[in-house]
């Protein structure tokens, strides 16, 4: 590929694949954030990866801070979780029935999580999150939940109310289709405003089945919580009855072994996974207490299903998954590599006299076209400058490094990045931040 800003690579071949995909496909993509709305210009079609880096259908080779929207930690093709994956090919795609491997991946979370007792597997964090506010719902005969704004938890009907990322970027923070009688059923409060949490709870705590958060909020860029915040939230739902759930699919193994929770402290009642835990493969999970675990079907009352849950090929990705990122110093690893990435970028800015910003945890990282000193409201988001960071996409694109097309989304390190990376992004962020 030819890659000065001057001079951009080609990229006829997915320019002519977007073409027919829209033919076929509504808006040419199959998850609305990959159509490069927030950014402009023509998504890219992938042919490949391997290790940090993916190669698109033009043979353009790029630094990927995406990983998959997280779940490759290990990076592209990782030869444990491929050879997992072959070996369970031999032996079939699945069975609609149980398989010792899903004793043992429950197991291994169980062990990784202990807040959570009891795990069942689903197919995508959206699952997750929909049948742990169920569960809630079913276990406190109680229908109101609190949501915050700029968290997504997936498409679910009553939470796609303020939610972040994909509906932030296309302006549409609600979505045609959701009743308005399944919104009424929902608070959604700031993020990390702790008096209006307590407030709430005054006039309606005892009618609230649970509070559902992103402990790392990272689908408003990535804004970590201020102390107090789930602490208060923890306080408040104990003493009132509600169920608190932790959305960690994001975070879950990639902030920490144990997952935000374990970095803050902080015991919720309930869990909702997926990413990291499959590997790559379609996977979500949800967990938590014995006694609120046990209100579902066949034991209990909440209904919950899945003809591909615990999928042996998903199941067999995610044990070889969790193995790899339990090997001693994974995490310390991937947090120092995301560490000199940032530090790398913030000297680039400030070289430019750029105003800029960033936060991370562990090997997920957000970055501010923002002159203010720390991130940790979702206005202070929303106040970024977007156009700048819309140019400096398309440069870093440009000179061979991948971010999310968004200025709403976390971005993710994997233990494949090293130097030969780091220096990659560093030239491009040169380029980019002396473009503006
Ligand atoms: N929860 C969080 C925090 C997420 O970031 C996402 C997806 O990005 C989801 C839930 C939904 O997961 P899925 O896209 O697998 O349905």
């Amino acid at each position: 590929a030819n890659t000065t800003p001057d001079n951009p690579h080609a990229s006829e071949r997915s320019a002519t694949l977007f073409d027919e995909a829209q033919q076929f496909i509504p808006g040419g993509v199959n998850s609305p954030v990959r159509a490069f709305r927030g950014v402009g210009g023509t998504p890219l079609f992938f042919n490949h990866g391997e290790g940090a880096w993916l190669i698109d259908e033009d043979n353009n080779r790029y630094v990927d801070y995406v990983g998959a929207w997280g779940p490759l930690i290990l990076g592209h093709c990782h030869p444990a979780v491929i050879g997992a994956l072959q070996e369970q090919l031999s032996r079939g795609l699945g069975y609609g029935a149980s398989t010792a491997a899903e004793v043992d991946i429950a197991r291994t979370i169980c062990k990784l999580v202990p807040s959570i007792e009891r795990v069942r597997l689903v197919t995508s964090g959206t699952e997750a999150t929909m049948s742990a506010i169920r569960l809630a719902r079913g276990y406190t005969r109680r229908d109101k939940v609190v949501k915050f704004e700029g968290c997504y938890h997936g498409h679910v009907d009553g939470l796609l109310v303020k939610a972040g990322s994909g509906a932030l970027t296309l302006g549409e923070p609600d979505s045609l289709g959701v009743p308005k009688a399944y919104t009424d059923l929902t608070y959604v409060l700031p993020y990390n405003d702790i008096e209006a949490m307590k407030a709430l709870f005054k006039e309606h705590g005892d009618e609230i089945a649970c509070i559902i958060v992103e402990p790392i909020a990272g689908n408003m860029n990535m804004v970590p919580p201020v102390p107090g915040f789930l602490e208060t939230m923890r306080e408040l739902c104990t003493e009132h009855g509600s169920v608190l759930i932790f959305d960690e699919v994001m975070t879950g193994f990639r902030v920490a072994l144990g997952g935000a929770q374990s970095v803050y402290g902080i015991k919720p009642d309930l869990t909702a996974l997926g990413k990291v835990i499959g590997g790559g493969l379609p996977v979500g999970a949800f967990g938590g207490r014995k006694d609120i675990m046990d209100c579902i079907a066949p034991q209990g009352g909440v209904y919950q299903a899945g003809t591909l849950s615990g999928s042996p090929l998903a199941v067999a990705a995610g044990q070889a998954m969790l193995r790899e990122i339990q090997k001693p110093g994974f995490y310390e690893e991937l947090g120092a590599t995301t560490e000199a990435m940032l530090a790398g970028l913030k000297e680039q800015a400030r070289a430019a006299g750029i105003p800029f910003t960033t936060n991370q945890v562990g090997g997920m990282f957000g970055c501010f076209f923002s002159g203010e000193d720390s991130i940790t409201r979702f206005d202070q988001v929303m106040a970024c400058n977007v156009e700048q960071f819309r140019k400096y996409f398309h440069v870093m694109l440009n000179n061979n490094v991948y971010l999310a097309p968004s200025a709403f989304e976390a971005g993710f390190v994997s233990a494949a990045h090293g130097q030969a990376e780091l220096d990659t992004t560093m030239a491009a962020a040169k380029k980019a931040f002396a473009s503006l």
